[in-house]
């Protein structure tokens, strides 16, 4: 493996996002060698830790990721830590000196990644406090990393991003979406652009219409605060969703990498129609879940109000308006406690135009359509659809299964998002993370949805917990005389 050289200045360094997914993946890219001798991390939280303590803590965090004792206590030896309040300018002095230290003691030529692992109203601070007071490296790389969300609308996006630029340029701005670190997400390209049989016919000609699903079988959880103020609209569509959705929908980049994959990715957004009020209202369905048997609804869990208004459930129409995608719908959904957890991609190309076996003689049933299914999680994989003749006497064709699933050992060992996505951070490669005009154009089409949510009062709740969310959601594609896929 390269070794990447680089101080990691880690600002939340004590946070549930740092010890159950950060630390883990930092071990991982030090196990394979991405990272070794040349690398130091600077902790920073209010904590009064000082760095045995800190070492402690992240030892415990990657316990369970390594039975090798002497590896962890190395890797943990590179830790440091700096008792820290972002807002007090007085407290990045001492990280100053220390990162200069640090430089010279492991020799890391000047590079600096800042990990924002904080609440987001703290992103625009901790970026402008470390270029004022001067932590930004004259001699080697600096890299922002700011986690979600990124706004709750675009008001706020552009406030914030305009925060940020005014300290990094956008080439140094890593946005993260963790579903951008997937194994099958990544895949999405490799399928249509390595294929010829998919991306010659990956367009309206051919298909029908593409679903993606993003399925989750848990409620909120401990996470109710949070979540009673984002929905699922901003916490799933307006991120995950409209990257996957890009991702399908984009043209092919001139090159594979990350300048060229962002732009075509943009130009698919900015074609995506953005919905007027009576659009809005037709193309989008919300839900919340209700109970069943003594399961809590929605509205009874912990720290979620008793009137709350807040969606759990979201599906939607999605148009492109462009040469590619004119008439074939993206039909989206996601939301809280479902039948399963699972995030599924659902290709389903037209029907043959004539259907030569279904003479009235011939008693045969009509032709199937043909669906590639991007199966994302928890299996990774991907099967398709195709109609052959059964083996029985006459002619009858029946749809056959080509199916594959990655086998579960090799599954196991695929790097989880956070360690390909700091990796990605170390190699400078920004394809797997969310642009500035991405996330504008993302927002400016998920605002007129909320606009028109915000006026009209939900029904709620509409869904029984293990369904596939509301009625609404099937008449969604009824309307259009289609159906999900995946279905119960
Ligand atoms: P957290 O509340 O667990 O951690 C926040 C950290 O910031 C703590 O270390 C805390 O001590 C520190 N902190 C708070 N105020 C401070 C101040 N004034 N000065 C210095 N340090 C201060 O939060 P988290 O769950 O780790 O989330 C961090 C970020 O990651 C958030 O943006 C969150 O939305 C995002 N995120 C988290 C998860 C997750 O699974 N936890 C998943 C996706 C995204």
């Amino acid at each position: 493996a390269t070794e990447r050289r680089s101080l990691i200045m880690l600002f939340g360094a004590t946070g549930d996002l740092a010890t159950r997914k950060l630390y883990p993946a930092m071990l991982k890219l030090y196990e394979k060698g991405n990272i070794r001798d040349h690398f130091a991390v600077i902790g920073s939280s209010r904590y009064k830790f000082d760095d045995a303590k800190f070492r402690e803590m992240v030892m415990k965090s990657v316990d369970k990721e390594s039975s090798n004792k002497k590896l962890i206590a190395d890797f943990a030896s590179h830790f440091y830590f700096v008792t820290h309040d972002v807002t007090d300018l007085a407290h990045y002095a001492v990280l100053k000196d220390k990162a200069a230290e640090l430089d010279k003691k492991y020799k890391l030529g000047g590079n600096r990644v800042f990990y924002i692992s904080m609440a987001p109203n703290f992103f625009g601070t901790v970026a402008k406090n470390l270029k004022n007071q001067n932590l930004l490296s004259t001699n080697g790389f600096n890299r922002l990393v700011i986690e979600k969300p990124f706004g709750r609308d675009f008001e706020s996006a552009k406030a914030l991003n305009d925060e940020l630029s005014n300290a990094f340029e956008e080439n140094q701005i890593f946005r993260i979406d963790h579903y951008l670190g997937k194994e099958m997400i990544q895949n999405i390209e490799a399928i249509r652009f390595g294929n010829t049989i998919f991306e010659a016919l990956w367009n309206n000609r051919y298909i029908d219409n593409i679903q993606v699903t993003l399925a989750e079988n848990l409620g909120v959880e401990e996470r109710a605060g949070y979540y009673d103020n984002s929905g699922a609209l901003r916490d799933m569509v307006q991120n995950h969703i409209m990257q996957i959705v890009s991702l399908l929908a984009m043209e092919q980049p001139v090159a594979f990498k990350d300048t060229d994959i962002r732009a075509e990715k943009v130009k698919a957004l900015r074609s995506l129609r953005v919905y007027n009020v009576a659009e809005a209202s037709t193309n989008f369905v919300r839900g919340q879940y209700g109970s069943v048997g003594n399961t809590k609804d929605y509205r009874h869990e912990d720290g979620v109000p008793e009137d709350s208004n807040t969606e759990t459930f979201v599906a939607g129409k999605l148009l492109f308006d462009n040469y590619r995608w004119s008439g074939t719908p993206f039909y989206i959904r996601t939301g809280k406690k479902l039948a399963d957890k699972f995030t599924r991609v659902d290709v389903v190309f037209k029907k043959p135009l004539v259907d030569i076996f279904a003479f009235p003689q011939n008693g045969n049933a009509p032709l199937n359509a043909n669906v590639l299914t991007i199966f994302i999680e928890p299996n990774q994989g991907f099967s398709l659809v195709v109609n052959a003749k059964n083996s029985e006497q006459g002619f009858h064709t029946e749809p056959v299964n080509l199916q594959f699933i990655e086998d579960s050992k090799r599954t196991k060992s695929t790097p989880q998002p956070y360690e390909r996505l700091i990796h990605d951070v170390l190699k400078g490669d920004g394809t797997n993370f969310a642009s500035w005009p991405e996330v504008a154009n993302a927002w400016k089409f998920v605002d007129q949805i909320r606009r028109v949510w915000d006026i009209q009062q939900p029904m709620f709740p509409n869904y029984i917990p293990g369904s596939m969310g509301p009625v609404s959601a099937d008449e969604l594609l009824a309307r259009d005389h289609r159906e999900w896929v995946y279905k119960l």
